[in-house]
Formats: C-alpha cells, structure tokens, sequence
C-alpha cells in the first residue's frame, strides 16, 4: 500500500468522506535538447518523466470544484459559473485554471457535475521538472475523461497552457503540456512549436547502458523573470530586422547576413535560437541514426550556447557540467529557462554514483549549496490509472 495511487485513494476518502470515481496522473518532464525555441516557433526534444503528479477524482451533484493538494492546507472551492481568471489566485488557479480553459475552447460546461479532486506529487517543484504542467495535465485529462469532453491530446494540451498563461499569468510555451500528455515511455517528443506536429523519438539510453542524471543546483534567482522578458524581446528584434515571422525561420546559413544587421547582443540571441534549433533537428537525427551516444557533442555545444551567446548561465549549472563531462558523461548541459535550475548529465550507469560524489566535492570546494542529483528515465504521458 505504499504506492502513490493507493495513499491518494485513501486521502481522498479521508477528507471528502466517500470513495473517488477514478484516479489519473501525470508526469513532470525533463528537456533534453532545445531552450529558448518554444517561443520562436522552433523545436523542442522534451521526455516525460517517471515521477508523477495524481488526483483522485469524485464527481458531485452540485456545479461546484472543491481541490485539496498534500502541498496545501486549505480546500479551495469555486462554483464552475464563477470561473474567470480574475476569481483564481495561489496554487488551485493551476488547476482551476484549466477547469476555466476547458470552456474558452468550446467545452460545454453548462450542467456538468462538479468534482471534488484531491491531489499528491513527487514531482518537484521549481526544479525544472515543470511540476506546473504535471497538475495541468493530470487535471484537463481527469475532466476530459468524467466530462466527456473528446478533446484529443493536442487540445488538452492548449488547454492547459492557456490555464498557465491567463490564470496564473505564467507567459510559458506549449512544451511541457506536450511533452507531459504525449510521452512515450524510452521516448522524447519532438515537437514542431509552430506546426505543433509531434513525434515520438525513441531515446533507447537503457539499452545503450545509459542514464540521464538531473543535477538541481537549487540556485533560484530574481532575475529570471526579467530575464527571460528581455531574452523573448532580443528575439522579436532580430526576427523584425531579419524581416522573418519568427527567428524559426533562419538558418545557420543566415548567420553571417544577421551579424552584419544587428547589434553584438541581439546577433548572438540569434545565434543561440538558429543553431540551438539546428541541435535539435541533429539530435534526433543521431538517436535514429546512431542511438544515444552520438548526442553527447550536441549536448555540450547546447550549454555552451546558452552560457556565452544568449547569457542565461550561472556559476553552478556551469559547473555542474563542466564536472559532469570530466566524469565520462556522454555530454551535458543546464535545462530550462536558465538563471538558476537544473542541469542534466548524459552518462553510463556505472558512473553515475562517481559522478554525484564528484559534484558534491566540486560544489562544496566552490563554496556553493549541495546540489540535489537523481536519475530519470523517459515514462508514460498523462493516463487513467484506474
Ligand atoms: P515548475 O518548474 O515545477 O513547473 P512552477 O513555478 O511553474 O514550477 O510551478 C510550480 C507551482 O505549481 C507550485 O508553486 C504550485 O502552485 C503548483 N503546483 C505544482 N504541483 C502541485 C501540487 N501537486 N499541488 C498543488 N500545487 C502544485
Ligand atoms: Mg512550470
């Protein structure tokens, strides 16, 4: 009874005093290749993790939502006439947001029953993993289901970008829904983010005697927000000189035309997009050609981009790598937005635990916080677990 899904059950029946009508969950996700395209229209190579957010789900009479969380102590309760942005603040805007969302994309809510949903994780939070997309997914697919809404994967996945983006207010892409509804476990989603086209890529790192160590440097800083705003600026600007719609739509072959238009900085954001983009289309054109091994040199040229040209490194995810690929990983490099976060590790199984014990040393010879290091594999998008 140690199971995650079994202690939902019995915690849902604890607080709402009868039993749930069905359990689903959701993965977090780790993004392998591909930072900073989301929002260009570029490619993204994200994998579903095995770590999970799940709900248990009970259907009421009434035309209300109640949402307990094992990360709250509150119950938080809306009518679902009520639902606006404006009406959703805190952790429940996830996901009664995506209650919300569901009706801006044409679900009828008019007469559905309401739910009572109560929800557990082992994602974690502010690491990278985007446990923010893990509540949504796991939520849209739980409704999806009891409401009988028919929206495909692709929808739910709009729908619960919009809930992040209009009411929480988080100004995301539609990577981490994907990636967290579509996973294929041993697989990564290679995602088109302007056709929304999607691919499953077989990673095959198990069998090629690998793991993809996360590296959280538990380094969270101020600065991202503002950060990322003038990153998203630096890139419009370059797309409008350059007179393309998105910076999508350049080639490396642009470059030297796009050093002689812009300023210094603007050219090397650009830079980072074009051939951030171009890693990708190389990335998987390595896993299906060669298999896993091939994408290490994909990888560290990724981080060194992001840490010279779009300037979104700090000291320890540098490190991290750095220490990383003196330990025999296969390649390695920061992931996420940047300014802080999680790095990941391409490496074989049986150097794994070297490779931790060298990054608590490096770290503490540095005078920086331990970082939190664990291994994860490709899992399964968002179900119904029963
Ligand atoms: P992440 O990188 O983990 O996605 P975000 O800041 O985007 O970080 O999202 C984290 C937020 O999502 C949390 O602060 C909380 O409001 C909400 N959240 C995520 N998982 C849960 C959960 N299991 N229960 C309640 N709220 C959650
Ligand atoms: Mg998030």
């Amino acid at each position: 009874m140690s199971d995650i899904r079994d202690d939902v059950k019995a915690d849902f029946t604890e607080l709402f005093g009868y039993e749930p009508h069905g359990i689903w969950s959701a993965p977090g996700r780790v993004n392998l290749i591909g930072e900073h395209t989301d929002y260009n229209e570029g490619f993204v190579l994200p994998f579903a993790i095995n770590k999970r957010t799940v709900l248990a789900l009970g259907l009421r009479e009434d035309g209300v939502l109640r949402i307990a969380s094992s990360f709250a102590d509150e119950v938080a309760e809306i009518a679902i006439a009520d639902l606006a942005p404006s009406a959703l603040s805190g952790w429940s805007a996830y996901p009664f947001g995506v209650a919300w969302a569901i009706g801006e994309f044409g679900g009828d809510l008019a007469g559905v029953p309401g739910v009572d949903i109560y929800i557990d994780s082992v994602v974690p939070v502010g690491a990278g993993l985007s446990s923010s997309a893990a509540i949504e997914s796991a939520v849209a697919l739980a409704l999806n289901d009891v409401w009988q809404l028919g929206f495909d994967r692709p929808t739910l996945a709009k729908i619960g970008q919009l809930a992040e983006n209009k009411a929480v207010g988080a100004p995301t892409g539609i990577m981490d829904q994907s990636a967290s509804l579509l996973g294929k476990q041993d697989s990564a989603v290679f995602l088109d983010c302007r056709s929304l086209e999607a691919q499953v890529v077989d990673l095959g790192f198990a069998a090629a005697g690998l793991e993809l160590l996360i590296i959280d440097t538990g380094v969270s800083h101020s600065h991202s927000t503002g950060g990322y705003a003038s990153r998203r600026a630096s890139c419009e600007e370059g797309a409008r000189v350059m007179g393309v719609p998105a910076l999508r739509d350049l080639s490396v072959d642009d470059l030297p035309r796009a050093q002689e238009l812009l300023d210094d900085e603007t050219f090397r954001r650009v830079r980072h997009v074009v051939t951030e983009d171009q890693r990708v289309l190389d990335t998987v054109r390595a896993l299906r050609e060669e298999g896993p091994t091939a994408i290490g040199d994909l990888m560290d040229a990724s981080h060194r981009s992001m840490r010279d040209d779009f300037e979104i490194s700090v000291p320890e995810l540098d490190l991290a790598v750095e220490t990383a690929i003196a330990n025999g990983a296969v390649g390695a490099r920061m992931t996420g937005g940047g300014f802080g976060g999680a790095a990941i590790a391409l490496i074989a199984s049986e150097s794994v635990s070297r490779l931790q014990v060298a990054l608590d040393g490096a770290f503490a010879e540095h005078g920086f916080g331990q970082p939190v290091t664990f291994t994860v594999s490709a899992a399964d998008g968002a179900v119904r677990e029963s």
